[in-house]
């Protein structure tokens, strides 16, 4: 039988990746629903192409154009939040990619593992929030947790070379983005359009400009702790400006296994919805006699002190990664909209981490707290700035 796949937040960097990935895996997956915050005529053509059965619009205002636009033909369609969390949740859905930004990833990955689904999880942010629930979500039913941020696909390609009690570290790759040499005097004066021209990757505002402070990474320091249950003293960052290499898992025995390929999320996004199986891809592979060289340095925590609040935010646990990730969301729009300086972002973050108590094995709801009272404090620091 085929694997029913839906993919929420399709209209997205990672989603269209991964329908481009559904495009050549063939008959034995099935798209079978699709799921998109407003993008409501991106998402119109794709229901158009792979005739989920259906889809969700987690914003309620272009409903209406949507149904339009689609028909209600053979396709069940609707809108909010719990739209979104039903159909992860469907009894005729096997693996739920979940490609959407933010901490609006955490109800749906929830709802998936609690219904049993394979999760291929793309929304880091949701194991940054409450990495610990969903574990906890996932064992309960037995559920699959599969990664697909690139660096934590190759860590877990990685580590089919050995036995987790075996792993010594582990070693995230970082390209260090596009401001790893300016000269730190003119850190503070970085724009949005200079923030989001990453070298290596094409990928949406949100971890793009998270990758220009290295955010990305903390936040990727914590997902990993997370999803290969690691000490946080076993998470090292590596900066490697190529982006080849994705990630490295060094054994007890002195081995070292990294996963390398060109920068190409249809890789891991493809790895995570086959696996254990590999498939044939149209994605390039790394031509490493042009490629020449690959570099490899430490991290440089003065210029960007957003990795270190991520190793903190780590060590501290509970209910902190809730709080860097929530100041850090509303840090990055506010930026965006040229209401915070580029500096001002992991400020920001860590004084609202400064000001919180940490709440030890949280609940839903104690995060979901949490979430409102870091966001409602990162705004009151931007009047403030
Ligand atoms: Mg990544």
């Amino acid at each position: 039988m085929a694997r029913r796949v839906a993919i929420l937040g399709s209209t997205g960097s990672i989603g269209t990746s991964a329908l481009d990935v559904m495009r050549h895996l063939g008959s034995d997956f099935e798209l079978a629903g699709l799921a998109a915050n407003t993008h409501w005529e991106a998402l119109a053509a794709q229901v158009a192409e792979f005739h989920p059965r259906r889809v969700a619009l987690s914003s309620g205002e272009h409903l209406a154009s949507l149904i339009e636009r689609v028909g209600t033909n053979g396709v069940a369609v609707a809108c909010g939040p719990q739209a979104v969390a039903d159909l992860a949740a469907d009894g005729e859905v096997d693996t739920v990619l979940n490609a959407i930004v933010g901490a609006s990833g955490l109800a749906p990955a929830l709802a998936a593992l609690r219904a049993g689904k394979t999760l291929c999880l793309a929304n880091k942010e949701c194991m940054v929030m409450a990495g610990e629930l969903l574990n906890r979500a996932a064992a309960e039913t037995g559920a699959a947790i599969l990664p697909v941020d690139s660096e934590h696909s190759a860590i877990f390609q990685a580590m089919q070379a050995g036995r987790p009690a075996e792993v010594r570290r582990v070693w995230i790759t970082a390209s260090g983005g596009p401001f790893r040499t300016l000269p730190l005097e003119a850190l503070d004066g970085v724009t949005p359009e200079q923030a989001l021209q990453h070298p290596n990757w094409a990928m949406g505002p949100k971890i793009t400009v998270d990758s220009a402070t290295m955010m990305n990474k903390a936040l990727e320091v914590i997902e990993a702790k997370w999803l290969f249950h690691l000490d946080v003293c076993q998470i090292r960052v590596l900066v490697h400006p190529q982006s080849i290499v994705h990630s490295l898992v060094e054994f007890r025995d002195g081995s070292t296994i990294a996963q390398l390929g060109a920068p190409d999320m249809r890789v891991p996004i493809q790895y995570a919805l086959t696996y254990p199986e590999r498939r044939t891809s149209p994605a390039p592979t790394a031509d490493l006699a042009a490629i020449g060289r690959l570099d490899f340095s430490q991290p440089d925590l003065a210029r960007f002190p957003a990795l270190g609040l991520g190793f903190r935010a780590a060590q501290a646990g509970g209910t902190m990664g809730a709080v860097l990730n929530a100041a850090n969301e509303v840090a990055v729009q506010a930026f965006l909209g040229r209401r915070l300086r580029f500096t001002d972002i992991p400020r920001l973050v860590a004084d609202v981490m400064d000001r919180h108590q940490v709440a030890d094995h949280p609940t839903l709801e104690r995060i979901n707290d949490t979430d409102r009272w870091a966001r409602e404090e990162a705004e009151a620091w931007i009047m403030r700035s």
